[in-house]
């Protein structure tokens, strides 16, 4: 069977992990993590990077640096993870939940404005598959609002719309090294903070509530309880194993990126002869090759073509029932306007295998399965 994914392993991160076992420092913010936030403020140009123990708790980090109060309204697509929204239900916020866009998957920036009430406080665009949002219809929404704009840019490490990384355009961008993104460390991730004046505040909240990296620093004599906050600083273990796959970032890049054009190139014909839609970078975005979809008829079709699939001994998955039509998205959301594209183009969109290092001849085998099950040649 040809996985859907496989954790990424470089081959270097028990060396790293055993560097810090060897350091004494085991608990969080030791030398690997201090590497990686350089990578990340390097690769991003953010002034301050964090690592968190998910980007689920980079979300929530967010939410509480904005101060997110019960009843303020959240804008963001339905077509997402469930972090995105729960991090500000955790808060007692309503989530409004606006159209996608059917050729990127992201929120269709000229819906937001509409969606707009006097409760509204933050935009949440998400990159979905690591292309980016309409960012400058969006900061220029969010400017003309006084609305936060937080990127849920899980998927969209190593990505860029106009030469500005993802995660660095909005006030807080939250990046995922889960096991299933392009860089890991099992679980964790990072929270990118682009305007200085929240450095401290997320420090202490990611530090229990306490200014810790300060005293650290020794800019505190003691440290004290000064905040709301909580535990979301990973193990030096975790960022040990991420730092050895950031250490050659580029190589990993190349290696999806190899994976990606060999479908895209492979199934060009059958989006020509009118039978799948393939993925649309708009000019302004480079991408990560985060995932691989194609979009098919209907819902009936994709079942029929991952059943298929599975018996030529191809795994392939769907994703994100959208979250206004799942039982906590009618509770604490709403949909605004019309579904013309979240649900439609939701049940079209099946996953591909992809991961790194993954041989050629998965891809093929994969290609030619899809072309089989197309062409009738089975
Ligand atoms: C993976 C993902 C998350 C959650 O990341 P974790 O690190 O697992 O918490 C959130 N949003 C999106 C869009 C994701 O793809």
């Amino acid at each position: 069977m040809i996985p859907f994914n496989v954790p990424p392993l470089y081959g270097t991160e028990e060396e790293r992990i055993h560097e810090a076992i060897q350091s004494h420092k085991i608990c969080g913010d030791g030398e690997f993590t201090e590497k990686c936030h350089q990578w990340i403020e390097n690769k991003t140009g953010c002034p301050k990077a964090l690592l968190t123990t998910s980007c689920t708790h980079a979300l929530e980090m967010a939410a509480l640096l904005c101060r997110i109060q019960p009843d303020d309204e959240i804008i963001m697509p339905s077509y997402t993870f469930v972090s995105t929204a729960n991090a500000f239900v955790l808060r007692g916020a309503k989530i409004v939940f606006v159209d996608i866009r059917p050729d990127t998957m992201n929120i269709d920036e000229n819906l937001i404005e509409s969606a707009i009430t006097n409760k509204t406080r933050a935009i949440a665009p998400v990159h979905y598959a690591g292309v980016s949002c309409e960012m400058d219809t969006i900061m220029s929404i969010a400017q003309k609002y006084n609305l936060f704009v937080i990127e849920d840019a899980a998927q969209g490490v190593m990505s860029s719309y106009k030469g500005k990384a993802l995660g660095a355009i909005g006030n807080f961008g939250c990046f995922s090294f889960h096991e299933t993104k392009n860089y890991s460390m099992g679980e964790g991730g990072a929270l990118l903070i682009n305007d200085e004046k929240y450095i401290d505040e997320a420090e202490i909240i990611r530090e229990k509530g306490t200014n810790r990296s300060q005293f650290w620093r020794g800019k505190v004599d003691k440290y004290r309880w000064i905040d709301f906050g909580s535990s979301y600083l990973p193990s030096e273990l975790n960022a040990a194993y991420l730092y050895a796959q950031l250490e050659h970032d580029q190589e990993i890049y190349d290696n999806r990126m190899q994976s990606w054009n060999r479908y895209y190139v492979g199934l060009k014909d059958l989006q020509e002869d009118g039978k799948i839609d393939l993925p649309l970078i708009p000019d302004e975005c480079t991408h990560n090759a985060h995932l691989f979809y194609i979009k098919v008829k209907d819902i009936e079709e994709r079942q029929n073509l991952i059943l298929y699939l599975k018996e030529k001994g191809v795994e392939t998955v769907f994703h994100y029932i959208p979250l206004h039509t799942a039982p906590a998205g009618l509770k604490w959301g709403r949909f605004h306007g019309e579904d013309r594209y979240t649900t439609r183009e939701s049940e079209r969109l099946l996953r591909l295998p992809m991961y790194y290092n993954m041989p050629a001849e998965y891809t093929d085998q994969t290609i030619k399965a899809i072309k089989d099950f197309y062409v009738g040649n089975k």
